[in-house]
């Protein structure tokens, strides 16, 4: 490890707090400029016209930059068709490598936000506050991030802390082309910092429920509603006896629910239907409920493709495992208070049905704070706003996080000796 010491703020750290600040008036014009594009996940040119933004900023920054292509998204259509969805390009940004302290910082570039619906632009709400799609998830929450990493790359111990930023196209649809990649860098690191928005309350996420998105497609018989009913098989009324079946699974373990989110079948009235498909999201408090979820499922298909004329097939899987909060976050969380209360800020986290990259991370066996973005609300609605002031409030937060490890180190380096986990 490197040469460590007591943090204390200092008036080099002050100054950087200061600096910070003095940054918010061009964050507040990158942000509008960002929020203008539309980056929805299935826009890639969008995505990629986002990542491109980033990366005139973090570039500079950095020892290296790196545009990285992932698989596309394979799902199952509505059609019952596997189709796959072009995903926009990751960035990797990395500085000293060689360093004692690695860090992952990780943000996504997408939102949940189609090019075709109607909130695209921002509207300022009040002085403080800007209703804008992405504004505060995530794209405020990077800008956060480029502001602490410039004033570390200012403050006299940054040798002692190598970082890689990690900006990935496909979170809101749960990360599957880039899943491999953060998975790979988490090896390489001891600690994550992810800048997904704080809750409303300015509160940090602590454990957070696994989630798996799948489709169930029954397959039936046509046959004409009027002349011979009898030689067709309903896929319709199959699938709803199916998702009855599955709503009974709520709550048969700790924490398990299951929502039946969308579902498409039929053509016309007069014929009985071959065709239904419907998907639905689980989400899970422990690890071991997916495989018995997965199981479960898998027996109801088998069950009901033994009725006669029937085919029932099941798609999908867990992307995020739940994120526990052991010792590791406990000790981060702490030395996050003590960062916090050093800016006059008390800060809390709680638990949350709710998953990120954060989930990635940590069943990659990386500690991480997940929260460390800006301050706002309603986000994934048309309502969606941040608090503009905590562009800055946020980087004083994490650049002070950062300078309190380049002084003192890792809390759980310290009291292990797995400091030898780079790759
Ligand atoms: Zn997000």
């Amino acid at each position: 490890m490197g040469n460590f010491k007591p943090f204390v703020i200092d008036t080099t750290c002050q100054d950087l707090l200061q600096f910070i600040d003095s940054k918010q008036q061009i964050r507040e014009e990158q942000l509008l400029s960002l929020v203008e594009i539309n980056s929805s996940s299935l826009n890639p040119v969008g995505v990629n016209r986002t990542g491109e933004f980033f990366s005139t900023l973090f570039t500079p920054l950095a020892d290296s930059a790196e545009r990285i292509e992932v698989h596309p998204w394979e799902r199952m259509n509505f059609s019952g068709q596997i189709s796959s969805q072009p995903l926009g390009d990751l960035w990797h940004f990395n500085k000293r490598p060689n360093a004692p302290v690695q860090i992952l910082m990780c943000g996504h570039t997408d939102t949940v936000f189609p090019p075709d619906c109607n909130f695209q632009h921002a509207t300022r709400i009040d002085r403080n506050r800007l209703n804008a799609p992405g504004a505060a998830d995530m794209k405020g929450g990077i800008l956060v991030m480029l502001s602490a990493l410039e004033a570390l790359e200012q403050h006299p111990l940054r040798e002692n802390i190598g970082w890689t930023v990690l900006l990935n196209p496909d979170e809101e649809i749960g990360s599957p082309g880039s899943a491999p990649i953060l998975e790979k860098e988490a090896a390489k690191h001891h600690l994550g910092l992810i800048y997904e928005p704080a809750l409303p309350d300015g509160s940090l996420a602590g454990e957070r429920k696994g989630s798996g998105n799948f489709t169930i497609k029954v397959e039936g018989r046509a046959a004409h509603a009027g002349r011979e009913p009898e030689k067709g098989r309903n896929a319709i009324n199959k699938a709803a006896l199916i998702m009855l079946e599955l709503d009974k699974l709520n709550h048969t373990r700790p924490g398990l629910t299951l929502n039946t989110g969308m579902i498409q079948a039929g053509e016309t009235t007069n014929k009985v239907p071959d065709l239904a498909v419907f998907k639905f999201n689980i989400r899970i408090n422990a690890a071991e409920d997916a495989a018995w979820c997965v199981q479960t499922l898998e027996d109801i298909c088998t069950t009901h493709s033994r009725d006669e004329g029937y085919q029932v097939s099941l798609h999908g899987q867990f992307g995020r495992m739940p994120k526990r909060f052991d010792s590791e976050h406990q000790s981060l969380f702490n030395l996050l208070q003590r960062c916090s209360s050093q800016l006059g800020v008390p800060i809390h986290w709680q638990a949350t049905g709710g998953c990120c990259d954060g989930n990635n991370l940590s069943a990659a066996g990386l500690p991480n704070i997940d929260t460390l973005g800006v301050k706002g609300n309603f986000i994934h609605s048309d309502q969606e706003y941040i608090e503009l002031p905590s562009l800055s409030h946020r980087a004083q937060l994490s650049a002070l996080l950062l300078m309190h490890i380049a002084t003192e180190g890792l809390p759980f380096l310290k009291q292990s000796e797995t400091g030898e986990k780079i790759c």
